[in-house]
Formats: structure tokens, sequence, C-alpha cells
């Protein structure tokens, strides 16, 4: 590699950029110079940046001028007025505080287009004849133009042709001569897991574009002429291989070698250097062939705040660096990598940043390596506009990238906005300290200290990714948290990085065939010993991807195996109950590890055999292992308790627990109740549900060969509900832990009134969504909820009810259709398939809720079989339900989603709780009033505010109902009392725990034990 770095460059960029700074400042003009000092004194008060993020965010969600007018002057009540504006714009707006509610048709208006105003500089108008006038006067004065389209990303394949036609239409535009667009507004259903069928759409629609491209022609103010461009944008770091991957693919293909395309790279990504010489090397072999050079864009990255959250929620380290320091240092390696002369002839090259540093040292290295025929500048239209005009002057080389948007899609423009409000006050950030930016000033003497860290580190900054998760290798148990409270959550796969969907490929075409005539038999598993089918008494579960194959066979107890398990049950012959507790603990570490190298083989099964998508079944692994690892941390502490209560009160086991797992959740559920009774020290009975044998056996699997002995963890799959009966009602069961049924929850307690019975139930969950919500977002939210694993799960949502505004609002019926409708339906084998088959074909509730309509009912999308497995249903949306009809009063357990009207929220809350269930709610509402009164009135167990009702998470977000929902003690399955009413806690002779776990007879529970609890 050619050096093009010297040491005298640092002194050298720095003069140059002090000579920009302050060419840029006699070039500002007096309006620039009032809107600085606004963002100045922005930054100078933080909390006013939180008021105007709430303003544009909040307050314009719905239509009603009263409403809006109410959301802006409660803003300002809570907040007070933002010290940034001007000293009239704060009269005007203590005026608006005070009067704004009288006349909300006159002065909502009036607020509004002053935002408008305010913003146009940083967001053109993108109707035809304005954008025009616009992009032609830029290219007067020499400034090209490329156009980004605002739009938030796509909810529906509708809306995906919508964006694909007006990409077309603006390319066939005279004077658009380049634009930009990203991967997420071209289609709806981007999925990083199914890579290929990803990839392959995108570039089939992104073919269509170049081709468009490479049929106008754009003709310059000199008289010139060329073919349009188009550049691909970087998002989000799972968008940064798939995006790569599009643009080489689609721009393989025949005719296109010589369209005029580019792709941006973030420096903050580490990854972002090996994707470089990845494109480098794809540009040489372009370009040997006679294709054009490809076009890169270097940025730094604008999703910072966002990849952060990301991270965090998964638990997956951050993708971009953390420091800025070293995106600095990566950007200026990046650049010195393209500048290089093995690459002149097949790169070129966008400088794209608004740091007069780094602008400075890539004009010196273009001089350097005379590429300024292939470098060009890239700014962003409406930030620090006379920087721009000084970079100008020097370089006669910009491209201005401009964010356009119609009137109407106005709050499409939020979230630019606030990423752009972030980089102007991000505190190191440059832009942010150019208002009074002083060759002088300490600020400049920090940003040159700066600048030089940055190009010293350019060498030595790692280009190693900082995501790493490979599953393909063995894995070790995390260091065992020191108390419960620090337990950290198992990371989910992450599905971003290539070699985990190798690895997940190769689990799914090894397991197909392990079906039919080579589908595994499983045993129970009694006394320490497997008992084999006999002919009579051999079970068979079908896949439900493809209902004619065998996914398993299973041995079925009669009542006397059921029998002897119990009597096994009761003696404990491998005296696990009397096993010392870290021992216990200890043995079930190695469960947990054993369940996470056999990840691939639990999704597996849980695809074969419950018709899981691995999507689905992905987060159920690692909620499993959260489960084995999490209890005895919670046991732990009550056995360690330091309490004076706790030595006076005696802790053990209760003795034996049957665990009856359902089929929705066929790993993490039978693996919860058996870790939480094992830690808890009890010999368990696993009945795991007839449709979901196969993976409940792998899990038993994972325990047995940790060490945990087959007396203590029995394995009873029942020929018969009779038999199953038999077991939780037996004389000798004391303690039944159910998911299933709010029937099957009733019909245990009717035959043995006197168990300790911890059920969780069903649930009839709703979501409601008010007029100042983000729609978008909760469409988003609601189809998640409502169809992920085809509804089929206690906590889906499946009420939606509407604000009357909203229910009526025609392009929010027409998003959520979109978005239904969007969703594929197919078999659970395949990778792209978002809802996978139901467990049998709809019959009883569901089939009169997906085939009947009551009253004035009618389907906005109507649920329809889909192919020739009668497994198979589209989604469907029932609109205009009636309060206390069919849909709204009966849980249907599947795809179905029902949708009610209504004008208050009490209303909506009365709606709601009617149901009698009470397991998850959701609301949709950015103003906090309707939230807290929402919480405060919402009887369910778990509450979602502007998020998903679905995907519970052991200690973070506990799961469990009230109502009919649960019947028992109530405890919170992955909270940490769960294993309270599994142990047996004596006080002074005195027994406790029934008192714990005995809700029924409401007696006080004991004070030491809630002392203990606290
Ligand atoms: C023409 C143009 C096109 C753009 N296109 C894209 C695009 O396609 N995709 C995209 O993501 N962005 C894009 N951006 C935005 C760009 O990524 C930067 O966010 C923005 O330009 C600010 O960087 P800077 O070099 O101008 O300023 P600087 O102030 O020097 O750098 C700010 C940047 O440093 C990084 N940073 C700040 N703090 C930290 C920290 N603690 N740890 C790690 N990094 C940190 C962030 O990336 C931040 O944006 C574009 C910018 C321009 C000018």
């Amino acid at each position: 590699m050619t050096n093009l770095y010297q040491d005298s460059d640092v002194d050298s960029a720095i003069e140059l950029a002090r000579r920009l700074l302050l060419r840029s400042q006699e070039l500002q003009t007096p309006e620039e110079k009032r809107q600085q000092a606004e963002l100045d004194r922005m930054i100078q008060h933080p909390d006013d940046k939180a008021t105007l993020v709430q303003w544009t965010d909040q307050a314009f969600r719905t239509q009603t001028p009263s409403r809006v007018a109410d959301q802006l002057m409660h803003i300002l009540d809570v907040q007070g007025i933002p010290r940034f504006f001007s000293p009239l714009d704060q009269t005007l707006l203590r005026g608006f505080q005070s009067f704004g509610g009288y006349l909300p048709g006159v002065s909502v208006p009036m607020v509004k287009s002053k935002m408008r105003r305010e913003t146009a500089n940083v967001i053109l108008p993108a109707e035809d004849d304005v954008l025009s006038e616009y992009l032609e006067k830029r290219q007067r004065d020499g400034i090209r133009m490329n156009v980004n389209f605002l739009g938030e990303s796509l909810l529906g394949e509708t809306e995906a042709k919508h964006r694909l036609e007006k990409y077309i239409h603006a390319l066939a535009s005279p004077q658009i001569e380049c634009i930009s667009v990203k991967i997420s507004t071209l289609y709806s259903q981007i999925s990083s897991l199914a890579r290929r069928h990803t990839v392959g759409v995108l570039a089939d629609r992104m073919e269509l574009l170049y081709r468009t491209a490479a049929q106008n022609q754009f003709r310059y103010a000199n008289g010139s002429n060329s073919t349009k461009f188009v550049y691909l944008d970087m998002e989000e770091y799972r968008d940064m291989r798939l995006t790569a991957d599009v643009l080489k693919q689609s721009l393989d293909r025949d005719g296109l070698g010589n369209v005029r395309a580019g792709i941006a790279l973030q420096a903050y990504l580490p990854d972002s250097y090996e994707i470089l010489e990845e494109l480098a090397d794809w540009a040489k072999r372009r370009t040997a062939t006679g294709g054009t050079p490809l076009t890169i864009r270097v940025v730094k990255g604008a999703n910072l705040e966002m990849e952060r959250v990301d991270a965090s929620i998964n638990g997956w380290p951050q993708a971009p660096f953390d420091k800025k320091i070293d995106t600095d240092a990566n950007y200026k390696r990046m650049l010195h990598r393209l500048l290089q002369f093995d690459l002149a002839e097949s790169i070129c090259v966008g400088v794209a940043s608004h740091n007069l540093f780094d602008i400075a040292l890539a004009m010196l290295w273009t001089r350097k390596a005379q590429a300024f025929d292939r470098v060009q500048f890239e700014m962003l239209e409406g930030m620090a506009n006379h920087q721009r005009r000084a970079v100008f002057e020097m370089t006669k080389s910009m491209l201005l990238y401009a964010p356009a948007c119609k009137r109407e899609d106005f709050l499409n423009a939020i979230g630019y906005l606030i990423r752009r409000l972030d980089e102007n006050t991000g505190p190191s950030n440059f832009l942010r300290h150019t208002f009074q930016l002083s060759l002088e000033s300490p600020v400049w003497h920090h940003l040159v200290a700066d600048f030089r860290d940055a190009c010293e580190h350019r060498e030595i900054i790692s280009a190693k990714p900082r995501r790493f998760q490979n599953r393909m290798l063995a894995c070790e148990s995390p260091t065992e948290a020191s108390h419960w409270e620090r337990y950290c959550n198992e990371p989910d796969t992450d599905w971003t990085l290539p070699v985990n969907v190798e690895w997940i490929e190769g689990k799914v075409s090894g397991w197909i065939d392990r079906c039919g005539e080579n589908a595994p038999d499983i045993p129970l598993v009694i006394s320490g010993r497997e008992i084999i089918a006999d002919h009579r008494h051999c079970g068979v579960s079908f896949d439900p991807s493809r209902p004619d194959i065998v996914a398993c066979r299973f041995a079925m107890a009669g009542k006397a195996e059921v029998d002897l398990a119990v009597q096994c049950g009761k003696q404990d012959p491998s005296s696990w109950r009397s096993t010392p507790f870290a021992e216990r603990h200890r043995l079930l570490r190695q469960a947990g590890n054993h369940m996470r190298n056999r990840r691939g083989d639990l999704i597996a099964a849980a695809i074969a055999d419950g018709g899981k998508t691995v999507k689905e079944a992905d987060p159920e692994v690692s909620e499993a292992i959260d489960f084995t690892e999490f209890y005895p941390l919670t046991v732990k502490r009550f056995l360690d308790s330091g309490c004076e209560e706790s030595q006076d009160v005696e802790i053990a086991p209760r003795g034996l627990v049957v665990v009856v797992s359902p089929w929705n959740f066929p790993i993490a559920i039978p693996c919860g109740g058996v870790a939480a009774a094992l830690a808890a020290g009890n010999t368990v009975i696993l009945k795991p549900s007839s449709d979901t044998v196969l993976p409940a056996y792998l899990i038993c699997q994972c325990f047995w060969d940790a060490g945990i002995p087959r007396e203590a963890l029995q394995f009873v799959p029942c020929e018969s509900t009779e038999v199953a009966s038999h077991l939780v009602s037996h004389h000798d069961v004391e303690t039944v832990i159910l998911t299933g049924g709010t029937a099957t929850a009733r019909s245990i307690l009717r035959t043995k009134p006197g168990v300790d019975l911890i059920a969780e139930t069903g649930g009839k969950n709703a979501t409601i969504v008010t007029a100042l919500s983000d729609r978008e977002q909760a469409i988003k939210n609601v189809v998640a909820s409502a169809f992920g694993h085809a509804g089929q799960k206690c906590s889906a949502t499946s009420l939606l009810l509407l604000e009357q505004e909203v229910f009526e609002d025609k392009k929010f019926q027409d998003m959520l259709a979109d978005a239904v409708r969007s969703l594929s339906v197919g078999s659970a084998w395949d990778l792209s398939s978002r809802i996978g088959p139901l467990i049998r074909p709809p019959r009883n509730d569901l089939a009169r809720g997906i085939n009947e309509l009551e009253g004035d009912e009618f389907w906005l999308v109507r649920p329809q079989p889909v192919g020739d497995n009668p497994h198979l249903y589209s989604p469907g949306v029932k609109w205009n339900v009636l309060p206390g009809s069919f849909s709204h009063r009966t849980e249907l357990f599947g795809p179905v989603l029902s949708v009610i009207s209504f004008r208050k929220l009490d209303e909506a809350i009365e709606i709601v709780n009617s149901t009698g269930y009470g397991l998850t709610s959701g609301l949709e509402s950015l103003d906090d009033r309707e939230q807290l009164h929402w919480r405060d009135s919402i009887a369910a167990g778990n509450l979602y505010i502007n998020r998903g009702t679905t995907g519970a998470v052991v200690l973070r977000q506990p799961f469990g109902g009230v109502g009919q929902s649960s019947y028992g003690p109530g405890l919170k399955a992955g909270g940490p009392n769960y294993v309270v009413p599994l142990m047996r806690f004596t006080e002074r002779n005195r027994d406790l725990s029934t008192t714990v776990s005995r809700k029924s007879k409401s007696k006080p529970v004991d004070e030491s034990l809630v002392r203990m609890l606290d």
C-alpha cells in the first residue's frame, strides 16, 4: 500500500481546516447565524431538546386540532417554554399556552406552518414542481444534488410497490441526477435469517432502479450529459452485508455493467473495512471487463443511539465502536485505503462529513493521490450551509444530500430531524461546536487534539467485528451471577452474522429428513428406566408443516405406569431432595450448558414437532436456559438469606411436583416448570403435550446428561386425558404446575380441590391504540404480537381497540391490511416463512372465529387456507367487532385479530377488562397522561406501552396474569418468587407454605416470610 500519510499532514490539515472555518464564518448569512444561535442555546439547555423532540414526535399524531393544541400545551406545562427560542417566539408560545386551546383551528395550523418553515432548509418539499425549481437553482450554482425521499421503513408490499414507483418516477425526472435509497424502503419483509431470499427480492427491485437509471440522461449546467446515479444508503448494522450483497448481485446482472452506482459505508462499524475490501475487489473485476467504477461514500454512521438500544435489548455487544476517536480513526483509515492507486480505475470516493478536519485531510490526500477526478465531497442540505459553501469554493466539487418529503407526509420527517438534531448536539460531535468556534477558543484546541489523536490511532484501529457470536462453536457456561438480581439473560442468536445463518441452515437440512421412517422413538422414563412403546401404547405425532409425515413416535403411560412414576417420585430413591443445594445448582447449570450446545437440535425439534419457525423457536431456547440458570439463584437467595427471620425458618422442598406443559412453547415451558421444581429440591414428573413430545424429551435429556437422576426427573407422556387426569389428581401428588387452557385448570381443581395448582392459563389480550399514537409503530407491534406463531401464544394480541379517529382513518386501515397481507405463510422449515402452520386444522371456537361474522362485522383481511396443508392459514383481521360479541369474549388461539372502535379511553379499558382474562395488555399512545391512566386501570399481569405484547424475558419481564388467566399463587414465571410455592417454609413448628401457596384461602402471608421476600 502506498503511504499517503506523513506526520506533517496533521499540521497541514489543521491549517486547512482553520482556513475553511474562517472562510465559512465570512460566508455565513444573518439568518444562518440566527438559527445557529438557537441551536447553541438548545445545547446549553438539554431539557429543551427533549421538549422539541416531544413536540415534533407527539402532538401532530392526531388530525384533531383541539387534541394537538391540548398535547402541545401539556408539554409546555410540564417542560416549560424552551429557552432556545428567540424572545419573540417565546412570547408567542406563552400566548399559545394560555389561549391556544380556545381557537385550536387557528393556532395549530400556525404552529405547524412555523415548524415547517423552520425545517424547510433541512427538508425539501417533495412536490414535483417545487422540488424541480429548487434543484435547478442549486444546479445553476454548480452544486450536484442527491435526493432522498424520506419515509418510514415499510410495513407492507403494496407500499413497497408505491415506493419503487416513486423512485422510478424520480429517476425519469429531468431535474434529478441522483437518488439515495435504503433497502428498508424497497422490501417490507427483510430478514437476515432468510438471507438468500431477501437478497434475491431486493436485487430484483434494485435491478429495476438501475435499469431506469441507465435509460435516463441528466443534463448538467455545462451542457454535458450522463446517465442517472443510484446510491444505496446504509442504515442498521443488520443491513450492512445485505446491502453490499444486493448491490453486487443486482449489478452483476446482464447489461448493468455501466450503471452509475454507489453505496455508503459507516466508519463506526469496524466490519466496514472488510466490506470495503470485498467491494473493492468486486469493483476491480467489474472495471476489468469494461464496467463503470463503483462509488463508495464514507460516512461515520448516523444510528448510534439505535444500535446501542438494539445491542442492550438483545444482550449483544454494540456493533459500532463505543468511542468517537475509534470512529474517527477508522474513517481516516477507510479514506486512506480508498485513495490508493490500485483502486484508481475502479472506485470513486464520496467524502461525506461535516467535520472540517476530516474534509481538510481528505483534500490533502486527494491532492497527493492526484485523485480529484474520482473524489467528491458530500454534505447534507441545510446543515451548516456556510461551511458547505466554503468547502465548495475550495474543491469545486459538491454532491449535496437533500432529503425531501411531501407536505402531507411531514410526520415521516420526524425520524430524520431527530437524527440531525442528535448530530448537532451530540457531546463529541463537530457540528455541536460550530456556533462560537473561534481559533483562539479552548474548544478549537480540544478539537485539534482529538483530530491528532484520531490520526495517530489510524493504523492501530481494529477492523475486528465487535459482534462475533458463532453458533458453530461449543459454548462454555458463563460465570455464575453472584445474585439473582445480577443475572444476565442468555442472548438469542444474532442472525445478522452470516455464520449463524449457515449454522441453522445446516441444522435444518440435517433434521428435515429425520422424520417418517427415520423419526425418533421416544421412551417413557420412569423409576430410572426407559420403557419403550409396545404396539398398544405407541403415540405418533406429525409434522404440522407436512401433516402426513411422522415427527416422532413415543411411548405413552397408562394408569399403571403413572402409579409407578408417582411412587418413585414420592420415594425419591436417588435422594434428590436431600442433595445439597450447591450440588443441585451445579447440575442445573450443567443442564443449561447442554441446552446452549444443543440449541440447534432443540430449534429443529420444535420445527418438526410443533411447527415453530426458527425465529420463534430460538428465543425459546434462550428462555429455557434462563429458567435453568435463574431459578436456582432465586432459591439460593432464601438459603443464603442473612436476615434475622431466616434463622428461624426451615426451608425444604415440597416433595413431588407434576409439570403439565403445552405444545405452543414446547421448549421453554416444560423446561421452566422442571427447572423451578428441581431447583427447589423437588422430584418432578413431566407430562408434556402429546403434540410436542420430541422437544420436551430433548430438554429432559439435557437435565439427565448433566447428572440429574432419572428418578428425580421422570418423563411421562400419557395415553389419554383420563390417564393425565389420574396423574394430576393422584392422592400422592400435592403440587401441579400447569400451563394450558382455563378449562383444564378448572377441571383439575374440580377433580382434586385440595391440590396446590400453579397455573398459567388463557388470555384474551388487547392492544388499545389512541389518536396520539405513532400509528405505523402501532401496526408493526400489533401485527407481530397478533400473528407471531400464527397467534397461538397465550400472550398474543387478539383484540385491537382503535380510537374512533384511528378506526376511521383510511390510511391506517390500508397500512394495517397491507402489513397483514404481506406476511408470508408457509412451512416452518422454510426460513422465509413469517407465519408457520397451526398445530392442527381450525376447529371449534377457532373455526367459528375464522369462518363466521356477526352483526356488522366484516373482514378487513379475510383469513384463508394456504395451499393444500390444512394447518396453514393466512392471517385475518375482523373489523367492526362489537363489545360483548363472540369474537370479543372468546379466546380463539389462532391468526385472527378482532377490531373494536371506542370513543374514550375509559370505554376501551372497560371493554378490555370485561373479558375476565388478564394476561397481557398493550397501549399505543405517546401521551404520558393516557399512559398513566391506562396503567392504573387495566387489569392484566403484563402491561406493555408502545411495544408488542409477546416475548416475556426472565427477570427483566417475568410473565403471569390475573383473573381467568391465572390459578394459584399468581407468582410470575421467570420472576424471583416463582419458586416460593415449590418450597416448604416452616417456622417454629408452624408450616407457612400453605399461607403462601393457597391464595384462595386468603390468609395473610406470614410476616417473616414477607420480610425475606423483600
Ligand atoms: C452526505 C452525507 C450522507 C450521509 N449518508 C449516511 C448514510 O448513508 N448512513 C449513515 O449512517 N449516515 C450517513 N450520514 C451521516 C453520517 O454518518 C454522520 O452521522 C454525520 O455526517 C456526522 O459525522 P461527521 O463526520 O459529519 O461529524 P463528526 O462530528 O466528526 O462525527 C460525528 C459522528 O461520530 C460518531 N460518534 C460520535 N460519538 C461516538 C461514540 N461515542 N462512539 C463511536 N462513534 C461516535 C457518530 O457516527 C457520529 O455521527 C451522511 C452524512 C452526509 C454528510
